[in-house]
């Protein structure tokens, strides 16, 4: 997606030697603080339906979560690929009523079928 690569490039800019001394500075565990404020702000916005901002605030907690993202990646941890391809694959795991032979035709049955089959991740019984 476009969007996030170029969005990867602005974080890769601030960071770099060039870059901005504050968003330099930042730590994994530095972050902690902003992702708790941002996330309370998108909660603020909702409660508010507040739209307009609500997009904002969204825009700012991505944003966030994305330097962690960053700051993981320099450290040869993850990076943003990583954990949208292991969300992925996650997502289509936890829905075998969807992706998979089994069937669930309401809601109850479906969070039945997404949690037996988190179950057996735990368990080591399905792999992606
Ligand atoms: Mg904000």
């Amino acid at each position: 997606m476009k969007e996030l690569d170029d969005i990867v490039k602005l974080l890769e800019k601030l960071r770099s030697e060039k870059g901005c001394p504050w968003d330099r500075a930042q730590t994994i565990e530095t972050l902690k603080k902003d992702l708790e404020e941002e996330y309370e702000e998108v909660i603020q916005a909702i409660d508010k339906k507040d739209y307009e901002n609500l997009k904002e605030e969204i825009g700012d907690l991505i944003w966030t979560l994305l330097l962690v993202v960053q700051i993981a990646s320099e450290e040869k941890k993850f990076d943003a690929r990583d954990v949208l391809k292991n969300t992925r694959n996650k997502i289509i795991r936890r829905h075998p009523h969807v992706f998979g032979d089994e069937k669930a035709e309401s809601p109850e049955k479906a969070i039945r079928a997404f949690n037996k089959a988190k179950e057996e991740e735990k368990n080591g019984l399905r792999k992606s």
